[in-house]
């Protein structure tokens, strides 16, 4: 990629934006990038609107954001029709992903203003307190596979604070990219205070390099988030990522084998396999490790498999092509390394990017893919003798976003909790987003967090008031 030094030189080269049905393989629409002009013209708009929309108070947002909420409700299955078909998650799935983000909007309508209220410090000033401001146009760099769900995590929080966004969706999302920009306009949102830039990755540089762009937030795999932190560092500006993870589900003996089993696969399999907190790694111990096998590869071979507007159907088709030969990838070199298939292993041939439900043991430690991030229904599982090995095994991956640990004994919860490399510890549970948790993760998979009252500071100034009489 060429270096971009100026303002205004974007670097655009011509990139496809078009809808493909994962399902089907048919392309549904077609978008021409934005233009140079187009882009100056819509960060010249955001910089605009800013310059009033700073002055808004939380009072004057709460209702716009209550009201994007209610729309998100309203035409849930509308919304949740756009996602299926651009990139195959199941449509139950979608119409939730729809009702999440009126959820998440609502939430920061009601509790922006108390998160972000001055907090009074006693020192030695007459009065000293710390005051909240927003910082200006924030890019936010999206993927595909949550394509409402990413966007408004980032968007409620920041428009409730006072910050425009501005939305560089992944590439093969264009339709739910118009689609949020739609929602915010019809909510009654200033116009500029959150626009979708159709554009393809090439043109991020030139933004970010952009002085009316003030701070970043990516949410993809690193490569992507190496290149835009790098891009942002060299302007001075603040980032956001929020990356891949390789997250361990671990079993002790004393869990409930029925229940972690059954949340074992759907943590593995929901979203078609393609959520970067989805469980990855199965780390189980020996005690219970036959059982637990037996039962989950029963499980996975069960999932019923098909169109993802079926409201029965358990796993859609993968996003794209190249999803399915890198995971066909994957599954070839750990087989190749010693690996043995109990269930699936191979790409579904026919219409469709569909891939089988599979499952891998006896993957060598040693051979990459027992610690990289697999995108797909693919799932390894380990033997271990005991917690020790668990939390070793658990950490050893350059990831740090989830991870889950079921046991009924309260040392090893205890363990577990200080032990596990990662952005949350979820017991006896699957790890989710709620926005009332922050998300994010440590290690390679990012820094900085969104969500609750930590994801809505990250894009304000923290200014330090200190007054003396
Ligand atoms: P991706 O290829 O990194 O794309 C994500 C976004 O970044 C897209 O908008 C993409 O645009 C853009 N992009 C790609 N390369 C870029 C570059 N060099 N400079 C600037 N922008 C760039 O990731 P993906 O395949 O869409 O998404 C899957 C990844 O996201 C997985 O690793 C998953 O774990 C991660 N993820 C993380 C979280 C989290 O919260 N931690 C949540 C969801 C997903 P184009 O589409 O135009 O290439």
């Amino acid at each position: 990629m060429l270096a971009v030094k100026e303002p205004g030189n974007y670097n655009l080269v011509i990139m496809a934006i078009a809808s493909i049905n994962p399902a089907t393989g048919e392309t549904l629409k077609t978008f021409t990038a934005l233009t140079a002009e187009q882009i100056e013209e819509k960060l010249q708009l955001a910089a605009d609107t800013f310059r009033t929309y700073l002055r808004t108070t939380f009072s004057d947002r709460k209702p716009l954001m209550m009201r994007a909420a209610e729309i998100l409700e309203t035409r849930k299955h509308d919304f949740g029709k756009i996602m299926t078909l651009e990139m195959g998650k199941p449509l139950k799935a979608a119409i939730g992903e729809a009702e999440k983000c009126a959820w998440v909007c609502r939430y920061y309508a009601e509790n922006a203003e108390h998160h972000l209220s001055d907090q009074i410090v006693e020192t030695n000033a007459q009065k000293s307190y710390v005051h909240f401001q927003p910082l200006g146009p924030v890019l936010a760099v999206m993927p595909w596979n949550f394509p409402f769900w990413q966007v408004f995590r980032f968007a409620a929080p920041a428009l409730m604070a006072g910050n425009v966004g501005l939305l560089k969706h992944a590439s093969n999302v264009p339709q739910c990219a118009l689609a949020i920009e739609e929602i915010f306009a019809s909510a009654g949102f200033p116009k500029g205070a959150f626009q979708t830039l159709l554009i393809g990755s090439d043109a991020v540089e030139g933004i970010l390099n952009d002085p009316r762009v003030v701070a970043a937030t990516l949410t993809g795999s690193e490569p992507a988030g190496r290149s835009v932190a790098a891009t942002a560092g060299k302007q001075i500006k603040k980032t956001v990522l929020e990356l891949g993870g390789s997250d361990p589900f671990i079993v002790m003996p004393s869990a409930n084998l029925d229940e972690a089993v059954t949340t074992a696969v759907k943590a593995r399999t929901i979203n078609n396999g393609q959520s970067c907190i989805a469980a990855k790694r199965f780390i189980v111990a020996d005690d219970i490790y036959d059982e637990f096998e037996k039962r989950f590869v029963e499980e996975m071979r069960a999932l019923k498999i098909g169109d993802p507007m079926d409201e029965t159907v358990e796993i859609g088709p993968l996003a794209t092509p190249q999803i399915v030969n890198d995971l066909d990838e994957q599954v070839k070199k750990a087989v190749a390394s010693g690996a043995r298939v109990l269930t699936g292993g191979k790409k579904i041939e026919g219409r469709g990017n569909y891939f089988e439900p599979t499952v891998l043991v006896d993957v060598d430690f040693n051979a990459p893919v027992s610690c990289e991030e697999i995108f797909g229904p693919v799932a390894m599982l380990f033997r271990v003798s005991g917690i020790d090995e668990a939390i070793r095994i658990a950490n050893a991956t350059p990831f740090g976003l989830g991870s889950a640990a079921w046991t009924n004994d309260a040392t090893e919860q205890a363990k577990f909790i200080d032990g596990l490399e990662a952005g949350a510890v979820f017991i006896n549970g699957m790890v989710a987003s709620d926005p009332r948790l922050p998300f994010g993760g440590v290690k390679n998979s990012g820094y900085g967090r969104e969500l609750a009252e930590f994801g809505i500071r990250e894009f304000v100034n923290i200014k330090t008031v200190w007054i003396k009489d």
